[in-house]
């Protein structure tokens, strides 16, 4: 089946990985915004995790970077009074370098990312939201803050107002993204963070209107995030915490949500947003929980 899903990082990749093991002739959609230039290099975090998800790579304890990691470079970095506030493992060091050397060529992203994807043989496609600059900024109650700033270097700590989306207005979808979305058999949205994770993928202008009748897997399981501040920023923005709140937060995108088993209490409120709930397990706690929760997915 063809299939295309948007995606954030981590809990995206999961799922991604999951499809990909169920079959599904796979096109990532990848969020770009928490993009960014640190130590001279082009950093795209979900962009990575979904690649290193993809080819069997990935670090599951983690929960990010490569599995078998050496810090080697971090240590000699701090010994030398560089910045240290975010982590680069010794291998993945390798993928920032190839792709900066690569994107300073002239190459656009999606391009580097399919031939990364090439080389470590994985049929899936993963194809950045754009190939120009987009920045999340992350809007808080002391300011703006870059995104990796807000998430990794704060730790997600400031309580969150907002978000924008630099260069959403200008910039384009990368080439084979819609003809992804317009192609599919399902689309899907993965179980990402709907704020920073999706939305910078839908301030694109395209995707709002190809994403139609997706199936979307809720993040939020039993009012917190199986991981990062999805909950939290809810409860900042003044919403419960649920998957109902995800279920707004969709509509007109999703005609299915999947929620947990945990809240099948939520099903009526996800319904009375127009939207259909399917309650199953949804913890992915390896790929063969994920590859399940996949054939769900391609079912529904
Ligand atoms: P990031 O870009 O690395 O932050 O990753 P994503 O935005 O793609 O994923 C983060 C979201 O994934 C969080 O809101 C988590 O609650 C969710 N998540 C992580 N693992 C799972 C899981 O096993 N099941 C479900 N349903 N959600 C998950
Ligand atoms: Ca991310």
């Amino acid at each position: 089946m063809k299939v295309a899903a948007l995606s954030g990082g981590v809990g995206g990749a999961k799922l991604a990985e999951g499809l990909a093991r169920a079959g599904a002739e796979l096109t990532v959609i990848a969020n770009t915004g928490d993009d960014f230039e640190h130590l001279g290099l082009s950093i795209s975090p979900d962009i990575d995790s979904l690649v290193y998800a993809l080819a069997g790579l990935a670090d599951r304890e983690r929960g990010w970077g490569r599995a078998d990691e050496s810090w080697s470079f971090m240590a000699a970095l701090g010994a030398l009074g560089g910045e240290t506030w975010f982590n680069l493992g010794d291998a993945d060091l390798a993928m920032h370098v190839i792709r900066s050397q690569r994107l300073a060529a002239g190459e656009p992203l999606s391009a580097v990312t399919a031939a990364i994807l090439h080389r470590l043989g994985v049929a899936a496609k993963v194809v950045p939201a754009t190939d120009q600059r987009l920045r999340t900024l992350v809007e808080t109650e002391t300011g703006p803050l870059a995104f990796q700033h807000y998430f990794v270097r704060e730790r997600t700590a400031p309580r969150v107002t907002g978000f924008t989306f630099e260069g959403a207005g200008t910039a384009r979808p990368a080439p084979g993204a819609l003809e992804a979305l317009r192609e599919a058999e399902r689309i899907v949205i993965c179980p990402s963070n709907p704020y920073i994770s999706i939305d910078p993928i839908l301030a694109v202008a395209g995707y709002r209107d190809a994403v139609r009748d997706a199936v979307c897997v809720s993040p939020i399981i039993g009012g917190k995030a199986v991981k990062g501040p999805a909950a939290k920023m809810m409860e900042e923005l003044g919403l419960k915490p649920s998957s109902a709140a995800v279920a707004r937060h969709y509509r007109g995108l999703i005609r299915t949500l999947v929620i947990d088993e945990a809240d099948a209490h939520e099903a009526a409120a996800v319904e009375a947003e127009g939207v259909r709930a399917v309650v199953v397990p949804t913890l992915m706690a390896g790929p063969e929980d994920a590859e399940r929760l996949a054939r769900i997915v391609l079912e529904a």
